[in-house]
């Protein structure tokens, strides 16, 4: 069975499905690889490493019905590329990308949504979200300090001290974690707040402090994600925002709630309340934003106020991305894989390959996206 990757031609994404690592792994279960020319050059994956690895490399590919296609995200063209009844695994972006999950279920492919790997513990080394997230987590802090004409650190210096930069992390999922943890490195104070209170003890553990706003009844679902607040909630929790924001240097904010748009956290006059030369991040860019005025992929200025949103975190450290990404891909195929039929197997009973496969047979499997695509 024919394992295959395409370059990406988005322009923001530097990463790429398939490292000589996962090759290596894949190749040894039984796939034959299918590798385009200089797929990794950019990222110091030459093609005799991919070779060495076992695969195969091409210039030009027609994808035959038996093909396994393998994507970092999918694009419309990855679709297109794919004959009828194809399989596709990927990042599918099933909340977002409406037109593309009809296009599939309509091409009759087989989709393996990385999106919908349960959160389980079992399942973790297939976790794509948490492996980008915890990067995005990463790279917000470094853009940070990046932006800030302002160091982390305190510094006792003949000259004088400097205080250390205060940042406010909003959300602690597992970028929010991230954030924490790389803005402590660098030796700022950090403060963190979320609406999961269960969270409270993780950030206090990473020598952080966890904000209290008490906005009434929170939750969390059986998968661990945040429950959406109500309008008045989020008003509430606005109004306490505004104060600890005005105290910060750097506010990285990355609060989602899974299947909906990101919640809207910082109003312009909230940013307007923050000192001059601070720095917002807002990780939820890509899904709406959590702050008013940010334009995806530019550094919008608010009265001395700069805010980053960029539309792909992770690929900011595609090598590393790509190499977290092609392991949990390759983890998954492992656990699909039939090493006596040499074929995926796709047994319903299986909790990760039921709640992956996202379209199967002509069908989306899932009802939340199926609503969305069919609205
Ligand atoms: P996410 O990306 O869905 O959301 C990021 C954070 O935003 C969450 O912590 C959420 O509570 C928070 N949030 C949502 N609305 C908010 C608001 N209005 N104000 C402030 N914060 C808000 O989260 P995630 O990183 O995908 O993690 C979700 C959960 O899954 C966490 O509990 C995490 O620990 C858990 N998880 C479990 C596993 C596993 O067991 N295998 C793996 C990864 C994550």
């Amino acid at each position: 069975m024919r394992l295959v990757t395409l370059k990406p031609r988005e322009e923001n994404e530097k990463r790429i499905a398939l490292t000589p690592a996962s090759v290596k792994k894949l190749s040894s279960l039984g796939f034959r690889i299918m590798i385009p020319e200089n797929l990794g050059a950019d990222l110091g994956f030459s093609n005799q490493d991919y070779q060495s690895a076992g695969a195969t490399l091409f210039q030009d590919i027609n994808l035959e019905p038996e093909d396994i296609l393998i994507t970092v995200k999918a694009e419309p063209w990855h679709v297109a590329a794919l004959p009828l009844g194809g399989t596709l695994v990927g990042l599918l972006e099933p909340f977002q990308n409406p037109e593309l999950i009809g296009t599939m279920k309509q091409k009759d492919i087989n989709s393996f949504c990385m999106e919908l790997i349960p959160r389980t513990t079992y399942a973790q080394k297939m976790d794509a979200l948490s492996s980008q997230a915890s990067l995005a987590g990463y790279v917000a802090v470094v853009k940070a300090a990046d932006t800030i004409g302002k160091v982390f650190p305190m510094m006792s210096t003949p000259a004088g001290t400097i205080p250390p930069a205060k940042v406010f992390v909003l959300g602690v999922g597992v970028a929010g974690l991230q954030a924490i943890a790389t803005a402590k490195r660098l030796g700022a104070r950090v403060e963190a707040y979320d609406t999961r209170p269960v969270v409270a003890e993780q950030v206090q553990s990473l020598g952080a402090k966890f904000v209290n706003i008490d906005v009434g009844e929170t939750g969390q679902t059986d998968q661990g994600y945040a429950k959406a607040l109500t309008e008045e909630q989020l008003e509430l929790q606005r109004q306490q925002l505004a104060k600890i924001c005005a105290g910060s240097d750097v506010v990285i904010t990355t609060a989602q709630v899974f299947g909906r748009s990101a919640p809207r956290l910082l109003t312009k006059e909230m940013v307007q309340g923050m000192r001059a030369g601070s720095v917002v991040v807002d990780l939820a860019a890509s899904t709406g934003g959590n702050v008013e005025g940010t334009v995806v992929d530019q550094v919008v200025n608010i009265n001395g106020v700069s805010i980053i949103g960029l539309s792909n975190f992770p690929a900011q450290v595609a090598k590393d991305a790509s190499l977290m990404y092609a392991s949990n891909v390759a983890n998954l195929l492992e656990h699909l894989w039939d090493k006596e039929q040499k074929n995926l197997k796709i047994n319903l009973e299986d909790e990760i390959t039921k709640s992956v496969l996202l379209t199967f047979q002509g069908q989306i499997r899932d009802e939340r996206v199926k609503a969305q695509v069919e609205k």
